[in-house]
């Protein structure tokens, strides 16, 4: 039997993009070669990656608007360095909303001044600061939507004139938000798009070409836009299953649709948390992630009761961060709303059981 898979990543995918993309690796595209031998600049595979930059787009709602998505190497945590690399000139804001925020102002502070604009450090990034004013002289704003470890979700994105960045590793496609407010998007891919190895860009062209130092060729976003993220050999198997991921996510309503069904798992297993004497939420209500809930048993002595329930259960993947302690809950597009239903289920006879 499938476990319910609550991994925080790389985590659970649509099970027919498993079932494609495992036939692909022996026949792709009835070519009687697998995916993972033929050459990258074939037809067959740019047109896969000419597919998933569109989708990408698409379904961000950013066609024809002066973006360019791109599906590079190196995984969210080199989007630390290049966004920096080829954006600062003088000084960039960071709101500081957690560990992987953290590690993006620690890279940025080697290109130039970098202005914590506000930070939740101060209770461990339990909550999202609210009420900063932005200063206007920044090159860029840099938001972390997502807090993945945490279990924090930016709800309100700021309004303001300064170009904004936003790493949406662990959101991306899952809720309806206006992107075209940001002038670069980047995502690991390993959350809601597809396997590890690939991370997805979206850049707005114009803000390209404004630093003045010497960018190397493989760090730099104008070298990836103008070999339309062919510059070197991509990494294809990761590239063809996050295509295969946003084909389906297209087919089954797009963000719209996914959205709906991630406010409904986040609600069951909310309500549980706040209803069942034996759990209490770590995040602040108001800022709780959709994504990823984490939660604290109430009561330490029954951690091993509940460990062994949520095993019967066939629950994966459901402990917290080692930064938080406690449990996480990812709940994915891919996760089903009923791997909610049976998690919520093993926690209510817990209290019947206590
Ligand atoms: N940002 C966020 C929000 C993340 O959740 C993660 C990883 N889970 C990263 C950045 C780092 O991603 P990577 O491991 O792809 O470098």
């Amino acid at each position: 039997m499938k476990k319910h898979n609550f991994s925080a990543g790389p985590c659970i995918l649509p099970q027919e993009v498993f079932k494609q993309a495992s036939e692909a690796v022996l026949n792709f595209n009835n070519l009687d070669l697998s995916i993972l031998e033929i050459s990258h600049r074939s037809k067959d595979f740019v047109d896969v990656m000419e597919e998933a930059r569109e989708l990408a787009l698409e379904l961000l709602g950013l066609e024809g608007k002066g973006y360019k998505a791109l599906f590079l190497q190196g995984g969210a945590s080199m989007q630390f360095v290049m966004t920096a690399y080829n954006l600062l000139e003088n000084k960039a804001g960071y709101i500081n909303t957690g560990t992987w925020s953290d590690k993006a102002i620690k890279e940025a502070k080697i290109f130039g001044e970098v202005v914590e604009v506000a930070s939740s450090k101060d209770k461990n990034y339990n909550y999202i600061p609210k009420g900063f004013d932005v200063p206007k002289d920044l090159d860029y704003l840099h938001l972390t939507t997502n807090n993945t470890i945490f279990g924090t979700q930016i709800k309100d994105i700021p309004t303001t004139d300064v170009p904004l960045v936003a790493d949406m590793s662990s959101d991306i496609f899952s809720r309806e938000i206006d992107f075209s407010k940001f002038d670069l998007i980047y995502a690991g891919a390993q959350k809601n798009m597809g396997p590890a190895g690939t991370t997805l860009v979206v850049v707005k062209e114009d803000i390209l070409g404004k630093v003045t130092r010497q960018i190397p060729s493989m760090l730099s976003y104008a070298t990836h836009v103008s070999k339309g993220s062919m510059f070197n050999t991509p990494p294809v198997f990761a590239v063809y299953v996050s295509m295969l991921t946003l084909r389906s996510m297209k087919a089954k309503g797009g963000i719209s649709a996914a959205a709906e069904e991630n406010e409904k798992k986040a609600t069951l297993l909310y309500s549980e948390i706040d209803l069942n004497p034996l759990f209490k939420g770590y995040a602040a209500k108001e800022d709780r992630s959709l994504m990823n809930a984490t939660f604290n048993l109430t009561e330490d002595n029954l951690k091993e009761t509940f460990d062994t329930m949520l095993k019967e259960a066939g629950i994966n993947g459901l402990n917290g961060h080692r930064s938080v302690g406690g449990y996480r809950a990812s709940m994915y597009n891919a996760l089903p709303l009923n791997s909610v239903g049976v998690l919520v289920d093993v926690m209510s006879e817990l209290e019947r059981k206590a």
